[in-house]
């Protein structure tokens, strides 16, 4: 080649990383074994599997492969960790988090050059982002080690996790997953993919180099359905996170069902890349570049649906398809490639598959002439047009370098399209307006989304999923939370009770006779007028379907008047005018908190009446029952003071902008009320989920719902707008059942038996919902620690994060 040659083509030499020291490291160690109470052990079973380079398709080494009783052996380290651990005061695990952060920058090259040799991703990526990001996320946590106990001085760690990452980005998801729970004070038995255990195991010398106590972090590679699977079903393990496909979230789901473990799910996504007219399209081809073959597709919250406006279509796809021609696509070690190997042949096919389906649906592929390494499981970068919202490639994750595009025409259009997927992970939208950019933000449902940008991540964003991406999020402060539990929670219910006797005790016994004698003296004469609630659908009292009414008794078999039965059909009514009533959540907090006083203010004027309404139906002292109405009274102010108070914030991730982190409603939430407290506990959990902006279906206690259907004209008279609370009597245990399994209900809340938590937990997989379920226990409702506060507030909102960089 002459110098004219090289001048014309400015073709790039090869810039080759050195991967000897990485191979010499493996060569050293091989085979690897299983790192359990700061120690190499062999599998008990002496099995081991092959890790190769999917680049070269040639065998690196061989991985010790555990088993059950290899996991019992690592959770039993780890449980004997956890309480030295946990008590360990937030300083000194800060040091630890903080000389972990330190060793991992020591050995950022080989850390990086592993991860490519190991996953195939280019070694500009590993080198410049995802080892760097790792070590932030130590030296973030770190911090919150260090402010646990003022920060967060009302909660505990939850013990110990088993976490559970995929092959994507396996260094980085294993500090996203160990960073928060060893900040939190828990003790850790994770699995890394099968594909890419070396920096998961290079990791653990770094845990025994700085010393950090044995058995706090403990790794077992191995396979799903042998280590993973025993891992999700230890029953000494309190807490599963994961990260990978919706499909596995879905079954882990189901198996831990009931047994009170924590879950916290990162699951697939099908993200929109939203160009406007006005965008600068020079950034745009940029962005979806970084968007879609960013880590070769293979990410979670990849663009990887291009949503563009109609008449700047054919503009745009020319600009894209010149910049696909200079993509380079080879060895991930060559510091000049922008795409590097799929993690292995299958996942080759199987894009390769999607893709020939996708053609055979009506869709136009286009690839660049660049040439694929022959070998290795390398697959060029496509762009598909001619896509229709509905079809296979539209909608289902392919995982890949596969970009569909389709258009849009306008605003309402856009945030339609962009919204038509059971996913919920991340959006990215492009428009030099940034009046309609952030108008667009909080209507797409995403949990990231990044307004002429893509693809951004830092350890004090919180990063999660809605819908079927999963729940819980990772990193920021709500991602602590995950690996948290309520201090109280420890305490026995036993205490709780004596607690409730406490304060009954204080109440004024003088004023509640008078009370007594007033009431009866203006109920002795005439027969009662009858009063029968129907349900309350749509901000009217509706008919059940059924047809059929339940008698309610009280404790000593005295009719104390009907309630409708409500069915499944009822439920699909109530469901339909909640959604209808939507805008509830675009109002502003302050109308949300003038209601919450005014219904405050209107059950005062009617105390006595509730009240007694709660001696008939529970058998309880007058005095009781009347605190309960107080306390009641007292709770719909709590909320209302919350309403405008519970705000979301603004971060500052390295970035020349910011990151608005809000808290958003999740939509309709099912409630099942508990069987105690009547009043109380259907307005303890009411009024957080319409505080925030929710609309609920609300299944009163079962055997005393009258509390409950006596509101309907305290609502009619608070200025609550019509669909945003409806109540169905009935057969709570079937009804909420049929709410789990309603796609179009967005979160469930459970506050009844052990086998109803399990049985609703199970359900929610359908469409992978947010459930809060008590398991059977006991909650003290009176008390303001237990019965109300940001743990409600928590369960009724979720983290969106809206990166907006700024500057000319
Ligand atoms: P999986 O969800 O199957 O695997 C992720 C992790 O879970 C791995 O460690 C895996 O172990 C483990 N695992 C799998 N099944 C179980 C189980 N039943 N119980 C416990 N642990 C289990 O993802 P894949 O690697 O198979 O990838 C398949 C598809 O999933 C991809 O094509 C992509 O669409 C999606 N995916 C999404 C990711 C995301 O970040 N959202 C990440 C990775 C994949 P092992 O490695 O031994 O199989």
């Amino acid at each position: 080649m002459s110098v004219m040659d090289i001048f014309e083509t400015m073709e790039y030499g090869p810039a080759p990383e050195a991967s000897s020291l990485a191979l010499n490291w493996i060569q050293a160690r091989q085979p690897f074994q299983l790192f359990i109470n700061n120690q190499w052990v062999k599998p008990l079973q002496e099995q081991y599997f092959e890790s190769s380079n999917p680049a070269t398709s040639k065998a690196l080494t061989q991985i010790a492969s555990a088993d059950a009783a290899d996991v019992d052996a690592a959770v039993a380290a780890a449980r004997q960790a956890f309480p030295s651990w946990s008590k360990t005061p937030g300083h000194g695990r800060a040091r630890y988090m903080y000389a972990l952060a330190r060793h991992i920058q020591k050995h950022a090259r080989l850390l990086a050059v592993l991860e490519s040799l190991d996953n195939g991703k280019t070694i500009r990526e590993t080198r410049d982002i995802d080892i760097p990001l790792v070590a932030r996320h130590f030296y973030y946590h770190a911090g919150w080690a260090q402010l646990m106990e003022s920060e967060l001085a009302d909660y505990q760690p939850v013990g110990v996790v088993g976490q559970i990452i995929p092959w994507n980005f396996p260094l980085l998801m294993l500090a996203w997953k160990i960073a928060p729970a060893l900040a939190m004070g828990n003790t850790v038995v994770l699995k890394p993919a099968r594909y890419t255990s070396l920096s998961a195991l290079k990791f653990a010398e770094i845990v025994q180099e700085v010393g950090l106590p044995a058995g706090v972090i403990n790794i077992v590679t191995g396979e799903a359905s042998k280590a993973g699977d025993a891992l999700v079903k230890h029953p000494d393990v309190n807490k599963i996170a994961f990260t990978g496909s919706t499909d596995v979230g879905r079954s882990i789901r189901r198996t831990t069902a009931g047994s009170g473990k924590k879950l916290s799910l990162e699951l697939g996504g099908k993200s929109p890349f939203i160009v406007f007219d006005d965008a600068d399209l020079d950034s745009v081809v940029e962005g979806v570049v970084d968007a879609i073959w960013f880590n070769q597709g293979q990410v979670c919250c990849a663009g990887s649906r291009l949503l563009v406006q109609e008449n700047i279509t054919d503009r745009l796809l020319s600009k894209l398809r010149a910049r696909m021609e200079n993509l380079r696509i080879g060895d991930p070690l060559d510091k000049t490639m922008d795409i590097g190997a799929l993690i292995s042949p299958a996942q080759r096919d199987e894009i390769a598959h999607l893709v020939a389906q996708g053609i055979a649906e009506g869709a136009e592929a286009w690839q660049p002439s660049s040439i694929c390494p022959a070998s290795g499981s390398f697959f060029p970068p496509t762009l598909l047009t001619n896509v229709s919202p509905a079809s296979t490639l539209a909608q289902i994750e392919i995982f890949g370098p596969v970009l569909v595009a389709m258009t849009f025409r306008t605003p309402a259009e856009a945030i339609e399209l962009a919204n038509n997927t059971r996913y919920g992970l991340a959006a990215s939208i492009w428009s030099d307006n940034i009046n309609l950019a952030l108008d667009i933000a909080p209507k797409v449902k995403a949990g990231s989304v990044w307004i002429n940008c893509t693809n951004l991540f830092d350890a004090s964003c919180g990063f999660g999923g809605y819908r079927e991406s999963g729940y819980g999020r990772e990193g920021g402060k709500e991602g602590l939370y995950e690996y948290l539990k309520p201090a109280w929670q420890s305490n026995t219910a036993k205490a709780s009770l004596k607690a409730d006797n406490a304060q009954e005790e204080a109440m004024d016994v003088q004023d509640v006779s008078i009370l007594n004698e007033i009431q009866e003296a203006t109920t002795e004469a005439l027969p009662a007028i009858d009063r029968t609630p129907k349900l309350f659908i749509d901000g009217k009292q509706a008919r059940p379907d059924s047809g059929y009414s339940l008698t309610i008794t009280s404790v000593d078999g005295r009719v104390l008047g009907e309630v409708g039965e409500g069915n499944r059909k009822d439920i699909r009514n109530a469901v339909e005018a909640a959604h209808k009533a939507s805008a509830w959540a675009t109002g502003s907090a302050h109308n949300r908190a003038q209601i919450l006083f005014y219904l405050a203010e209107n059950l005062a004027a009617r105390e006595v009446e509730f009240a007694h309404r709660i001696v008939a139906q529970t058998g309880r002292s007058y005095a009781d029952a009347f605190h309960e109405v107080q306390v009641s009274l007292s709770r719909l102010f709590s909320y209302a003071a919350w309403t405008d108070k519970y705000e979301g914030s603004v971060h500052r991730p390295p970035l020349r902008g910011v990151t608005l982190a809000l808290k958003e409603a999740i939509g309709v939430i099912g409630i099942a009320c508990p069987d105690e407290y009547p009043l109380l506990g259907f307005l303890s959990l009411v009024a957080p989920a319409i505080a925030m902006g929710n609309t609920v279906v609300v299944l009163p206690s079962p055997g005393a719902p009258l509390s409950a259907t006596d509101c309907y004209q305290l609502f009619e008279t608070s200025d609550i707008p019509a669909g945003v609370i409806n109540i169905v009597t009935g057969d709570r245990e079937s009804l909420s059942q049929i709410l789990a399994e309603h796609h179009d209900v967005n979160a469930v809340w459970y506050f009844g038996s052990a086998a109803g938590s399990k049985s609703i937990e199970l359900a929610s997989s359908s469409n992978m919902k947010r459930t809060w379920v008590n398991y059977g226990h006991a909650r003290h409702w009176l008390d303001r620690v237990q019965g109300e506060g940001e743990e409600f507030l928590r369960e009724a909102t979720q983290v969106k994060n809206i990166w907006v960089p700024f500057g000319e």
